[in-house]
């Protein structure tokens, strides 16, 4: 059995196999390539782009098309200044830093320390966890001079320097802000804009909109996808941890005192969700938050155990009343709702700031979530003895990228001609792929690199008796069925 060392690397080497294969199969570039790149950003490529357009979808059908009472949409990602005032962004997005003055590389308190813990769990588990535990409490206290002790006792070091020479622990803002307009104003900071650091704003703001124009009814949710940016200071672990990156977030607006009912339903749903998206439970967990936001009264995350350990994937937050009530306070209008059915209820009819559970998901984790899960080495003896391989994506079917690829045997003989009817037939309902070119062996590898389902080839017999064979990508087993029936087939494999 692998020892902990071992496990270690070959996670590590797993996960640069990964990156390397997103871009050779382009799913994943690093952004502004022949510029060197741009560190934390990327940019997907075909194959990723209708990936991650496809988990969008089965997110927001989801929420919008299987729940009746959430809708969707879609707001700017400039905002109004002052809604970061009233969010608390501008005075508390920000994390704990120190810097190493010998090599100038600063880290996130809470990293530094963690990946330490890391490496004295090889030796000591308790002494690991009693080190986190510690730094929850002190991180939990913003008790800045404790952690750095906390740091220089235990004598952690800088990766680069190797030494322990530190900076005291400094505050450091997030959000990105760049100038709007052409007008130049008397005072710089009138003209300054944020790029918005989470979606949810964007739907605070437009509560009382949503909520008259489609007469909507507490409780009701409205969900939104779309970009957010926060400038990382330690961005790293691929489309992990990103400074541009998408968000999925529903706000659930609820009656004041249902929170955790409310609050326990979504966290059961929302993991239930993920496990329909191919995700083993095991592969699934909850971990509590013991600091919690300025605006939260009880909040969690759900991790997945990617390549490089538990990480969250989801957060799942009771936002109390905390966002209506400070736009409200901010900008000077009444968000309240009034609720018809606490009359009926016998309760006294009444007008109340709603409170909020909220659900955000980072599509980019959940993307190297599935493709964590779906790559694979296989190796097996073929009938003659010998050695045969391939990589594989096993991406659930209902998700993956193309859909069915179609092949004819030969460039000639009518072939390509069959097989451009079929794709004629099937291209209005899911992504078909085409390809004449190369061996048939080799097509069905280059297929399954990219995770495509199903292949169909088309050959002399489908002249005669009007039959394809069908080959499934996961067990690469084939049958011949009628070529009228592989649309019917394919259709109902990724419903
Ligand atoms: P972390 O603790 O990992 O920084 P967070 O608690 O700040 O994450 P939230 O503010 O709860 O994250 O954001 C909701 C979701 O957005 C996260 O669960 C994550 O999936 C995603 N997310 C947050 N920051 C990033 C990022 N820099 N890159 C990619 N996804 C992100």
């Amino acid at each position: 059995m692998a020892n902990e060392a071992t496990k270690v690397t070959d996670q590590q080497s797993f996960f640069i196999t990964l990156i390397g294969h997103c871009k050779e199969y382009g799913f994943i570039f690093p952004s502004s390539e022949i510029y060197d790149g741009l560190s934390a950003v990327y940019d997907y490529g075909q194959l990723g782009a209708q990936l991650k357009k496809n988990i969008k979808d089965e997110w927001w059908k989801s929420m919008t098309q299987l729940h009746e009472n959430i809708v969707g949409i879609d707001a700017a990602i400039f905002m109004h200044p002052t809604v970061w005032k009233a969010s608390g962004h501008v005075d508390n997005f920000s994390d704990p830093m120190i810097d190493n003055k010998d090599s100038k590389k600063r880290y996130r308190v809470d990293h530094l320390i963690e990946g330490y813990a890391d490496e004295l769990k090889q030796k000591d588990e308790a002494a690991a966890d009693a080190l986190l535990a510690l730094m929850d409490e002190l991180l939990k206290n913003d008790d800045y001079p404790a952690l750095k002790k906390l740091i220089e006792d235990h004598k952690i070091s800088c990766s680069i320097s190797k030494t322990c020479n530190w900076t005291d622990i400094r505050q450091f803002n997030l959000m990105f802000s760049t100038a709007f307009g052409a007008v130049a104003s008397e005072k710089e900071e009138d003209n300054i804009v944020y790029l918005r650091p989470e979606t949810a704003q964007g739907i605070f703001v437009n509560f009382l909109n949503v909520q008259k124009t489609g007469r909507m009814k507490i409780p009701f949710g409205i969900a939104q996808i779309g970009k957010a940016f926060r400038n990382e200071i330690v961005a790293r672990q691929f489309i992990f941890r990103m400074r541009e990156f998408e968000q999925m977030e529903m706000q659930f607006f609820i009656r004041p005192g249902s929170q955790m009912e409310w609050y326990n339903y979504w966290k059961e749903t929302r993991k239930k969700w993920h496990e329909s998206m191919g995700i083993p439970s095991e592969k699934l967990r909850y971990h509590n938050h013991s600091k919690l936001a300025h605006y939260a009264d009880a909040a969690l995350d759900i991790e997945f155990e990617f390549p490089f350990g538990w990480k969250e994937l989801e957060g799942i937050h009771s936002r109390t009343d905390f966002d209506l009530s400070q736009h409200a306070k901010f900008s000077k209008k009444k968000i309240q709702y009034f609720d018809n059915d606490l009359n009926e209820e016998g309760k006294p009819y009444g007008n109340y700031t709603p409170y909020v559970v909220e659900t955000s998901v980072g599509l980019d984790r959940l993307f190297l979530t599935i493709l964590s899960l779906a790559y694979a080495e296989e190796k097996w003896n073929k009938e003659d003895g010998s050695e045969d391989s391939r990589i594989v994506l096993r991406i659930p079917a209902k998700i993956a990228p193309t859909k069915l690829a179609i092949l004819p045997l030969l460039k000639k003989d009518g072939l390509p001609e069959i097989a451009r009817e079929l794709m004629d037939e099937c291209k209005g309902s899911f992504m078909c792929f085409y390809e004449e070119k190369d061996a048939i062996g080799k097509r069905y590898r280059r297929m399954d690199a990219i995770g495509t389902p199903f292949c169909v080839t088309i050959d002399h017999q489908t002249k005669e008796d009007k039959t394809v064979t069908i080959r499934y990508r996961d067990d690469m087993k084939q049958e011949r069925i009628p070529i009228s029936e592989v649309k019917k087939r394919v259709l109902e494999k990724i419903s």
